[in-house]
């Protein structure tokens, strides 16, 4: 018997994203592997998205992204739109098995009272709950709503409500893990590998560049920063932007000017903006470490799983979900010690790149994440926590 799932990615962006995107990155990475597996998807999401699916259900033309309303968990009138057309999807169709719902907590409530006929809904956390815990402050999932994390120790760090209505976690995937050894031999294997390190991510405290432009210097690597700062994506954009005062309230922007900046010499610390595509992958595949110097607990980690698929090790400080995501001493390594970073990253050249990409290819495929969320899915519609 094939499952219905209405898979709700939201209003915000179009699934794929252009550009930014990590939660409609997710949903075009497991969608075409849940239809691989028999499943009839039902995208709720915006027209302009181009994701092949049994059916696309769209309140509004284009991602409504620029009229995104803080704090996330208002459920202003965009979001309000687009689930009432999910609501009356669910609830004409009669088809629909499962919701699996990606969009922040605003609207859990509009699902959860779905009623006591409708098919159970499968909320998908995509943040630090325990940074962000106003986001589902009223959580009330009755009988209807089931969350899972996208790591354990994001669902451990979840407020109570939301742990008492978990069914797991799946890790991210990224297409990237599919034929990943054979790609990194394409490539030249270990022998491609370049001087510098490179840490992947937005500029951000959490991510912690400023801790790896400080080690650069003092123990002499070169690197790479590679990402946006706040809403600018290349340098020549904040430059643009030096004078301007809503540039200069940006936390992002900050952070940038007052703990990272100093150190970017331009030749032992870099930072080329953001980078997308084959040139992210080049750089990526060619870094000798992945540094992931964070001062958060990363929820996700995408860029972590990315970084193994490409074959490149990743060294960081075990926060979050880095110790489920890389195995220390074998695809990686791993410290609670600032100081210790460095050594790190030169010991991280006895890590063998094709580990990390056998390790990929096994852990963090598309088909793998598919599988684990349907396993889920029937956690979900069997569940004894459902009336
Ligand atoms: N990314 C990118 N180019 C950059 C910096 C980041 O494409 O210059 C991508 C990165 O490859 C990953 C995503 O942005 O897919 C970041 O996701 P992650 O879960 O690592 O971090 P988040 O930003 O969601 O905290």
């Amino acid at each position: 018997m094939s499952l219905t799932v209405l898979v709700n990615a939201g209003p915000w962006l179009p699934v794929p994203p252009k550009g930014y995107g990590g939660i409609e990155n997710i949903v075009a990475t497991l969608v075409p592997e849940l239809r691989r597996l028999g499943v009839r998807v039902v995208l709720g999401t915006v027209d302009s998205s181009e994701l092949p699916v049994d059916e696309k259900l769209a309140v509004f033309a284009e991602g409504q992204f620029g009229h995104l309303q803080r704090p996330y968990n208002q459920a202003c009138g965009i979001v309000q739109s687009h689930l009432h057309a999910v609501v009356r999807r669910v609830r004409d169709g009669g088809d629909i098995d499962l919701v699996h719902d990606h969009v922040e907590a605003a609207g859990l409530a509009t699902l959860a009272a779905l009623g006591p006929d409708a098919p159970p809904v499968l909320h998908t956390l995509h943040w630090d709950l325990a940074k962000h815990p106003e986001l589902y402050g009223g959580f009330d999932g009755g009988d209807r709503v089931r969350v899972n994390g996208v790591s354990a120790s994001q669902l451990a760090r979840a407020p109570k409500a939301l742990r008492d209505h978990s069914v797991g976690h799946v890790h991210l995937a990224t297409p990237l893990a599919v034929d990943a050894e054979r790609r990194l031999a394409d490539r030249g294997g270990a022998a491609a590998k370049g001087r510098h390190v490179v840490v992947l991510g937005r500029i951000n405290p959490g991510k912690g560049q400023d801790l790896a432009a400080r080690l650069a210097h003092r123990a002499g690597f070169d690197l790479v920063l590679a990402g946006p700062v706040g809403p600018y994506q290349q340098p020549a954009e904040l430059a643009a932007a030096e004078h301007d005062p809503v540039a200069a309230a940006n936390p992002d922007v900050r952070f940038w000017r007052e703990r990272v900046a100093p150190y970017v010499d331009g030749e032992r610390v870099r930072w080329i903006g953001t980078v997308a595509g084959r040139d992210r992958d080049d750089l990526v595949a060619s870094a000798r470490v992945s540094l992931f110097p964070l001062r958060w607990a990363e929820p996700g980690g995408t860029a972590v799983v990315e970084s193994l698929a490409l074959g490149t090790p990743v060294v960081g400080l075990a926060e979050g979900c880095l110790p489920e995501l890389v195995v220390h001493g074998d695809t990686g390594l791993l410290t609670t010690d600032e100081e210790t970073l460095a050594d790190l990253v030169n010991w991280a050249g006895e890590i063998d790149p094709r580990r990390c990409a056998a390790e990929a290819a096994r852990r963090f495929t598309p088909a793998v994440m598919a599988e684990s969320y349907l396993t889920l899915y029937e956690r979900v519609r069997k569940g004894p926590l459902l009336s």
